[in-house]
């Protein structure tokens, strides 16, 4: 393996910490490039408050083969490094003094041998939080071969944790990532479900990340799989990554997957996680596949007839959740606002931030439907309406 400085590792392997989605918190925010060659990521952390992260690899150097990844074992051309803990950990620091970052994403390709890069990464963390008395955000990879001993001391040092799962089922891993064993990363859940039950569970929760559309998997398996982590596991989220092949890998011929289905994913996932929907109330096409010319949620609503349209003043806060355009910020809200008031205009729903185009033909304002009906659509553009007898 080739020496590199400091400044070169920061680069290669904040560079190859891109991949992994879970430590972005759930936002897709721009990257920048840090004075020292580090790589600084804006997040939303689990409370709330935005916060640079640097998100980094412990190495880029892996023994593993999964074919659509640019680190695997033989890849040609590219540059291989590791950190050492207490450089990583000095490094961190040093940035964190300089209020460059405040919380840490730690991942890595599989050096040599998977407990030695637990390992490491343990110690990483161990050095930030004993020595130098780090309190803040650390987000932990779990690498799927961890012991039970290496999966506690993870718990007890990291803010969040996070396995990847990266195919719905084993033969769809089987396909994308030879080396790896679906049951064995399972295990590792139960493992973490365990740990929970007996009360140790990182503070802000465990997450999962999935390629999708890397072998032939069905958005209805992902969501079915997904939806068993998030009820049984209590699994905070999910993170999905629409398959782009890289050049040189066994991949590489294989057609992109639209990030729409991404977007439709990670709607769909959000009416599980924040909406109330089950499972079984997502609408698939014939082929399993969550539609992509309209949003999960107003799909939904178009095959409910029965119960729309819904009065605003009236419907409970978990009816106006079932509203195309109405979420849980908006959906509290109303329920403030019409302690105070009867809502009778979209004006008033559009100041509260509900998207009007999306939900009038949904609702009722005070007994009254939405004049203008030939404007709506349930997947045109915007538009303005006024509540009408
Ligand atoms: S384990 Fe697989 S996905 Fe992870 S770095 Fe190695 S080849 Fe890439």
């Amino acid at each position: 393996m080739k020496t590199f400085g400091l400044d070169e590792k920061v680069k290669i392997l904040g560079e190859a910490a891109q991949y992994d989605l879970c430590g972005a918190c759930g936002v897709t925010v721009p990257r920048k490039r840090n004075p020292q060659g580090g790589w600084i990521y804006p997040a939303v952390l689990p409370d709330g408050r935005t916060a640079n992260l640097l998100k980094v690899l412990l190495s880029n150097h892996c023994i593993h083969n999964c074919y659509y990844c640019a680190h695997r074992e033989g890849k040609a051309g590219g540059s291989s490094t590791r950190f050492v803990p207490e450089e990583l950990a000095r490094l961190f620091i040093s940035l964190y003094q300089k209020g460059m970052v405040r919380g840490l994403f730690l991942s890595s390709a599989v050096d040599r041998n998977p407990f030695r890069t637990m390992e490491d990464m343990l110690k990483t963390t161990e050095i930030l939080r004993r020595r130098y008395r780090f309190p803040g955000y650390i987000h932990l990879k779990i690498l799927p071969e961890s012991t039970p001993d290496y999966i506690e001391t993870a718990l007890h040092l990291a803010t969040r944790v996070s396995i990847n799962l990266e195919a719905p089922g084993p033969g769809y891993l089987k396909a994308i990532a030879p080396q790896k064993n679906f049951e064995n990363i399972w295990r590792k859940f139960i493992l973490l479900r365990d740990y929970s039950r007996r009360g140790l569970a990182p503070r802000a929760g465990f997450t999962t990340q999935l390629v999708v559309g890397g072998s032939d998997e069905s958005d209805r398996e992902i969501m079915q799989t997904i939806s068993l982590l998030y009820q049984d596991f209590s699994m905070t989220r999910a993170y999905y990554s629409a398959f782009h092949p890289v050049p040189g890998t066994p991949l590489s011929e294989r057609e992109p997957v639209s990030t729409w289905r991404e977007h439709r994913l990670y709607q769909a996932d959000f009416l599980l996680r924040r909406y109330g929907f089950q499972r079984e109330e997502l609408v698939f096409d014939g082929k399993g596949n969550l539609p992509v010319e309209t949003d999960p949620k107003t799909l939904w609503a178009s095959k409910h007839p029965e119960l729309f349209p819904l009065e605003v003043n009236t419907a409970s806060y978990s009816l106006l959740l079932r509203i195309p355009g109405i979420g849980p910020v908006c959906a509290k809200r109303i329920t403030r606002a019409r302690k105070e008031t009867l809502l009778t205009t979209l004006e008033s729903l559009q100041k509260i931030g509900v998207r009007t185009g999306h939900a009038a033909p949904f609702l009722l304002l005070a007994g009254k439907r939405i004049q203008k009906p030939e404007q709506l659509s349930l997947f045109g553009k915007r538009a303005e309406f006024a509540a009408t007898g």
